[in-house]
């Protein structure tokens, strides 16, 4: 019995030795006394105890952060921490002091999770004051740099036609880029035998499907689907065999179509000279020159005054002091009925430009092919 005593003894001793190195005077004078008798035993569990509690409570106090705060808990409370083993030593006492220092356990163990509790709240506070300091917007640092994209000038005339004739009650409509031959051709009386259908015009997908070669398709269904009166604009891409200085296989269009009754090419008139006014600047003369297109009776180029030599001539308008703008005219009556609606009772005009060639016009650019190389020192001009 005395010699399980001795090791149960010796055991502590590592142990508290192992925590406490400071103590090893006052364990090394207890592990000598094996023989004494189980009070001496006792107070030197109480005494470690209470040693550990001392320690523990400074140490918690001082934990400067929560993890650290953490690893004392293990290292003190926890099941392998030191309080938790001297616990183990209970079993050693006489049963007549076991209940005594079992409850002064307990005590301690209050007390340090109290002692934990108070400095984990501490800690989680300051914790908190120091993230939000640490991230306090700071409205004088200058902001990050950002590359901002621009838009394209094609963009910049698009948006700039649709507004000024978004003021005068027009809007958007779209359609797909490859159209039946129907509504790219038949439906806008283009006839079978008309050049533009011609292989070398025209990007062909398939029998009865090309890339569309204007927006009028667009119109199509516009008269197909929508009840009139109607004022709507076509803008987008459109695609012709072709490429030199002023041509390319792809470009952009913006057309206008108007239908309502009692149509005149007064109200066209009207409309264009607005839109030039608006878009050019005003006090540029205007010309309606004849013309022909299948899909308009009667048709008219439609001519102003050269908006860079104001009539003088220059380089950009060959000299002539005027510029052709596009193309007009009043609904051919065959494609009204084409569509559907009743030339009696329904009459319309329309219009079309050419996005690339306003833009060159606008801003006296001298090759269309500039506006799809993509090179930056031309873009960032606008
Ligand atoms: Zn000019």
């Amino acid at each position: 019995m005395k010699c399980r005593v001795g090791a149960a003894v010796d055991t502590f001793h590592n142990l508290v030795v192992l925590v406490f190195t400071d103590k090893i005077i006052h364990n090394t004078r207890m592990s000598n006394d094996k023989n004494d008798n189980k009070n001496a035993d006792k107070s030197a569990i109480v005494q470690s105890a209470q040693d550990i509690e001392a320690q523990a409570a400074a140490e918690i106090t001082k934990a400067p952060s929560s993890r650290e705060l953490y690893d004392l808990k293990t290292k003190y409370l926890g099941k392998q921490g030191s309080l938790s083993l001297l616990m183990r030593e209970l079993g050693k006492l006489g049963s007549a002091d076991r209940p005594g220092v079992g409850q002064l356990f307990n005590d301690i163990k209050k007390r340090l999770e109290v002692a934990y509790a108070q400095r984990e709240n501490e800690l989680k506070a300051s914790e908190i004051n120091a993230a939000i300091a640490r991230e306090r917007l700071d409205l004088t640092l200058p902001g990050p740099h950002l590359d901002l994209g621009a838009a394209h000038p094609v963009s910049i005339v698009i948006r700039e036609i649709v507004e000024i004739l978004g003021r005068i009650g027009y809007s958007v409509r779209q359609g797909p880029l490859i159209e039946t031959d129907r509504n790219n051709f038949t439906a806008l009386n283009i006839p079978e035998d008309h050049p533009s259908r011609d292989l070398q015009d025209t990007f062909y997908i398939d029998d009865r499907h090309v890339l569309r070669t204007h927006t009028s398709p667009v119109q199509v269904r516009t008269m197909e689907n929508e009840k009139p009166p109607r004022r709507v604009l076509a803008p987008g891409s459109v695609f012709r065999c072709d490429s030199d200085a002023s041509h390319a296989p792809h470009f952009h269009q913006i057309e206008g179509l108007l239908i309502d009754r009692k149509v005149s090419m007064a109200d066209l008139r009207g409309t264009i000279s607005y839109f030039v006014d608006e878009f050019f600047g005003p006090g540029l003369k205007k010309r309606f020159r004849p013309s022909f297109f299948p899909f308009t009776e009667p048709s008219a180029e439609v001519d102003c005054s050269c908006p860079i030599c104001r009539g003088n001539g220059c380089r950009l308008c060959k000299q002539s002091g005027w510029i052709e703008i596009g193309g007009s005219g009043l609904v051919n009556p065959k494609v009204l009925a084409n569509c559907g609606l009743d030339p009696e009772e329904w009459q319309g005009f329309a219009f079309g430009f050419g996005i690339e060639r306003m833009a060159i016009i606008k801003y006296a650019i001298d090759d269309i092919r500039l506006f799809s190389e993509n090179d930056l020192r031309f873009l960032r001009q606008f």
